[in-house]
Order: C-alpha cells, then sequence, then structure tokens
C-alpha cells in the first residue's frame, strides 16, 4: 500500500491535472495531500530547470483568498515570508508628488507581491513529495473525451501519448483546451472578450546605493486617465513596472524619440528612477501583450471541470485572477469533503457555488481598470481634501 506522510492510504481514483501553472501546481498539493493519484501535465518544460521563464507578469498580488488557499495546504507563512507587503496605493501624481492611499485601517490590512515563479515552484516541490503525484512536463493536451476521461498528448518530436483519468481538471490557462472540448457541448455558454488595451513589463532596477528607488511598502500608480503605470517591488529590490496603454497608443510610438517624449511628459520621475536608456531599450524591446476577459458556464462536463483561468480569465486591474483560482481550489476540496469525494456530486455543487463569483470577479477587475487609471485621481483628491480638514 503506498504512503503519505507516513500513514498508509488505500489506492485511488486517478486525478489528471492539465495545466501545471499557478492553480494546476496548487490544485496538485491539495488532492496529493488527501492521498490520490495525480498525474500533472504540463505543456512546457519544467519551470524550475528552465533559466528564462516566458509568460505574463514577474510578479503578482496576493490577497486574502489566495492566502486562504495556501493555508489550507500549509504553505502561507513559507510563501508570505517570501513577499513584500504592500500597505497602500502610492498614488504619483504628473508634477511628482506622491501620496498613499491605504487598503485598509489595520496594519493587517495589506496584499503582498509575490514572485509568480517562485511561487509555481514552491507549489510543485511540495506536490513533487507525494509519491502518488507524477510530472508530465512538455505534455500538451490536443484531445479529450470529457464522458471517459481520456486524452491524448502531444509530446516532443510530434509524437502522441495517451492517458486516462477518473477526474479531468482543466487548469490551463485562459485559452483552455479542456474548456475548448466543453464548447462544443450543447448548452455550454462562453464569452471572449480582448479589451483594446494591452500592457509592456518594463524594470525599475534598485538605486545606485543598491536600495530600492522607491518607498517599498507600496503599490505604486501613475494614474493618467487613459492609461496608467503601475509598479510593484521586488525581492532583488527592483520593481516591475507595467505600462497599460489603449494599443493605438502603443502603435505610435514607434521611434526612440517618440519614446522618450511620451514618458517624459507623462511619467517624469518614473523616468528618472527607471533611466532614460534601459527604458527606452526595454520598451523598443518588447511587443505588448494583449489582455483577455473569459465567462462560461457550467465549469463541468462529464469528468472534467474547469478552473483558475481556465473558468473565469480576466483583466489584471483587481489583482484577483490568480487569487479567484486559489479560491476555486480551496472551494472544490471543500466540496470534496462535504460529499465524500463523490464526483457527481461535487462536480454539479462547484459550478453552481462558483460559477456566479466568477462571473461577478470578471466584472469587477474590468471595472477597476476605470478606478485605477482615472477614479483614483478624483478619489485622492477627495480623499487629500478630507486630511485638509483634519
Ligand atoms: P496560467 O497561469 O495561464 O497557467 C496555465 C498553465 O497551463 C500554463 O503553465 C500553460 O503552459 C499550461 N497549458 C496551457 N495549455 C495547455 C495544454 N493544452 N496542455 C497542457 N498544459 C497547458 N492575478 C492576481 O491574483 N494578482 C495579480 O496581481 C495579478 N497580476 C497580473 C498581471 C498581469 C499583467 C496579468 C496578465 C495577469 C495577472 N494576474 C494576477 C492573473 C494571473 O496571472 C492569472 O489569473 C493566473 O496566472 C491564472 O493561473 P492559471 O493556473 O489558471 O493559468
Amino acid at each position: 500500500m503506498p504512503e503519505i506522510n507516513g500513514h498508509s492510504v488505500a489506492p485511488s481514483k486517478r486525478i489528471a491535472i492539465v495545466g501545471g501553472g499557478l492553480v494546476g501546481s496548487l490544485n496538485a498539493c491539495f488532492f496529493a495531500q488527501k492521498g490520490f493519484h495525480v498525474d500533472l501535465y504540463e505543456s512546457r518544460a519544467d519551470i524550475r530547470t528552465a533559466t528564462k521563464v516566458a509568460g505574463r507578469s514577474i510578479n503578482l498580488a496576493l490577497s486574502h483568498r489566495g492566502r486562504a488557499a495556501l493555508r489550507a495546504v500549509g504553505l502561507e507563512g513559507h510563501i508570505t515570508t517570501e513577499g513584500i507587503p504592500m500597505y497602500a496605493r502610492m498614488i504619483h501624481d504628473l508634477d511628482g508628488s506622491t501620496h498613499a492611499v491605504p487598503y485598509g485601517t489595520r496594519p493587517d490590512h495589506f496584499i503582498i507581491s509575490i514572485d509568480r515563479r517562485r511561487l509555481n515552484e514552491v507549489m510543485l516541490n511540495m506536490a513533487e513529495k507525494f509519491p502518488l503525484v507524477k510530472f508530465h512536463f512538455n505534455h500538451r493536451l490536443v484531445k479529450c473525451n470529457l464522458e471517459s476521461g481520456d486524452m491524448t498528448f502531444s509530446i516532443s518530436g510530434g509524437a502522441t501519448v495517451e492517458h486516462t483519468a477518473d477526474l479531468v481538471i482543466g487548469c490551463d490557462g485562459a485559452h483552455s483546451a479542456v474548456r475548448g472540448v466543453m464548447e462544443k457541448k450543447i448548452l455550454f455558454d462562453f464569452k471572449q472578450e480582448y479589451i483594446e488595451h494591452g500592457y509592456v513589463e518594463l524594470e525599475t532596477p534598485a538605486d545606485k546605493s543598491g536600495d530600492y528607488a522607491m518607498a517599498k511598502n507600496y503599490l505604486h500608480i501613475w494614474p493618467r486617465d487613459t492609461f496608467m503605470l503601475i509598479a510593484l517591488p521586488n525581492l532583488d529590490r527592483s520593481f516591475t513596472t507595467t505600462l497599460f496603454m489603449p494599443f493605438k497608443q502603443f502603435d505610435q510610438l514607434t521611434t526612440e524619440t517618440a519614446v522618450t517624449n511620451f514618458f517624459r511628459a507623462t511619467f517624469p520621475d518614473a523616468v528618472k528612477l527607471i533611466g532614460e536608456n534601459h527604458l527606452v531599450k526595454s520598451f523598443m524591446d518588447t511587443k505588448p501583450s494583449s489582455l483577455i476577459s473569459v465567462k462560461c458556464k457550467p465549469y463541468h462536463s462529464g469528468r472534467a471541470v474547469i478552473m483558475g483561468d481556465a473558468a473565469h480569465a480576466m483583466v489584471p486591474f483587481y489583482g484577483q485572477g490568480m487569487n479567484a483560482g486559489f479560491l476555486d481550489c480551496l472551494m472544490f476540496h471543500e466540496l470534496m469533503d462535504q460529499y465524500n469525494d463523490n464526483f457527481d456530486l461535487v462536480l454539479p455543487a462547484f459550478t453552481k457555488m462558483m460559477q456566479p463569483n466568477g462571473e461577478a470577479i470578471v466584472d469587477l477587475a474590468a471595472y477597476n481598470y476605470i478606478e485605477m487609471r482615472h477614479l483614483v485621481n478624483t478619489w485622492s483628491y477627495y480623499f487629500r481634501k478630507k486630511m485638509d480638514n483634519f
């Protein structure tokens, strides 16, 4: 009989997790701890051995929902000590002045800036400790029978391999292949929307003394009404600095002079911190990425269920995409306990509980872009006026 944490466990059902990103790797921890056979299939190579990981956002804001899920698998302490608390938004006005807008009134009201790759690695490492967990990197799901659990993966060299599972969990992101199969089923609703804005990630390096170039414990925002720059701190004392802007406007910045003039006119203090040459070079070297929202219903079909971005990809302005995906994992496992691991009951209950939440957070995230790039100006004006009266 196999052993989990020194305890003998009965042979169990086979769970296939498609996608070893943030939500897939956390799910692997949850299922592993319950003694299931877990096969995690990831289309990329193992990020733990990669020199460079292609993809989105170097760091992310971890908040209450995400922490609750990490706590449930025993990783909260480990992850949060590797993160940087952000207690307030730091608004940067055009004239270079700054003021803070706190996230709350208590010392424990903060969000945490964490490194995406490190978080993913820590969760993979934890899942891998369990003998019933097997990772299959360089496996891209290309076919899936939702009723039988039969799956086909393309592997290197153009070959394909077949696997089967009692439960297939699609954690394969915004362009999910598992959801793609669900989309062909009757009574499956699906809507995706690209916004007209894209983003580029730049870096604000440490200052000359090797320290943070700006106050460390803040989410810095340069709101400019129709676009914005934000910066989140990293442990190496840099800030990941992201410009969100309409594609139309990106298209106009085709020369070094145009880029320099744009940044000097709209983010003069940021130019000094990032360094003009560094900024222009990294901007010119980077193509803006797109931002997509996905809504769908139901989240399950046959033996399959989708979670995270596969179910509810959202624009990043509420900092909740990963957090909402982590909450999916936590809620799914609470339902597993409630229904004694009976998938026939758990899957519909999961859709019933989480699908309305998914739609709501997708809408809130879209709304928060207006809040961050524009209303924050109004709010901070109001906030400062109020403070002047005290
Ligand atoms: P993904 O991270 O996309 O992982 C999916 C995985 O599946 C990938 O590893 C992929 O390689 C794999 N895969 C895809 N297709 C297949 C296939 N066919 N077969 C096998 N494997 C496959 N969220 C927050 O909570 N806080 C933030 O501050 C925040 N900031 C963000 C900033 C930006 C700029 C962006 C773009 C997003 C941000 N998000 C944030 C959202 C967050 O990145 C996502 O919600 C989160 O990554 C979703 O995790 P996931 O595991 O569902 O999907």
